[in-house]
């Protein structure tokens, strides 16, 4: 005999700690095993409704950290493909990790640096640069792989790689957007506004 009541308590036992994955982006920062250099929450959400997927398409996350843009930019839709671009091994390795661990294990990763890495990758319809946009090559080679049509977005959040999105931005149009999020977060026994580093975004459509 089976007892049904046991059987539910081995389902809710086995369930402990699983995640019911949200279908909206700008899943949780603690959803992705980082070193750091993620791309949080409330600006990951911006920058993946800019980079604006749809169904069938293909996207470079170049400089792809913890893989976090790539990985959302994937759960959007089963149709959408993503290659992940990052110079660092240890990193190139936990975007993999990331990937399985948020059920898109599908995500194809390029181990190595941009521009020289994006060479021979099929062709994208999106780009997403979150690091070496200065890195002499990485952002002409961008403009030229999209198709009209293509969207790139490039998130900023030093002083260099900003004065060279205000040049673009100047030269080719697009759109320019400053985003500054603060969290509230203990303060002695209080509560004060934690500000992180507030990012600039360039979204150009070709
Ligand atoms: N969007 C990412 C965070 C990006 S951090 C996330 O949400 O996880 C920027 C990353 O770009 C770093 O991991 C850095 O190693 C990588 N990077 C910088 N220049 C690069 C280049 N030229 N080619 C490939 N990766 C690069």
């Amino acid at each position: 005999g089976v007892d049904p009541l046991n059987l539910v308590a081995i389902e809710v036992e086995a369930g402990k700690g699983a995640r019911i994955i949200a279908c909206a982006p700008g899943l949780p920062d603690a959803y992705f095993e980082h070193d750091g250099q993620l791309t949080k929450r409330e600006i990951r959400a911006v920058t993946l409704s800019s980079l604006a997927p749809r169904r069938g398409e293909v996207l470079w996350d170049i400089g792809a950290g913890s893989g976090s843009v790539g990985i959302e930019w994937m759960l959007a839709d089963p149709s959408l493909r993503a290659i992940a671009i990052e110079e660092r091994p240890e990193r190139a390795a936990r975007v993999r990790r990331n990937a399985a661990a948020l059920g898109v294990p599908g995500l194809q990763v390029v181990e190595g640096a941009a521009p020289e890495a994006l060479a021979g990758l099929p062709a994208p319809d999106a780009i997403f640069i979150g690091g070496g946009a200065g890195d002499g090559g990485v952002l002409e080679m961008a403009l030229i792989a999209l198709p009209c049509g293509g969207r790139l977005v490039v998130n900023a959040v030093t002083l260099e790689t900003e004065a060279l999105l205000i040049a673009e931005h100047a030269v080719r149009g697009g759109s320019l957007v400053r985003l500054a999020i603060s969290r509230a977060e203990p303060v002695g026994g209080l509560t004060g506004w934690r500000a992180a580093m507030p990012v600039m975004q360039w979204s150009w459509v070709k």
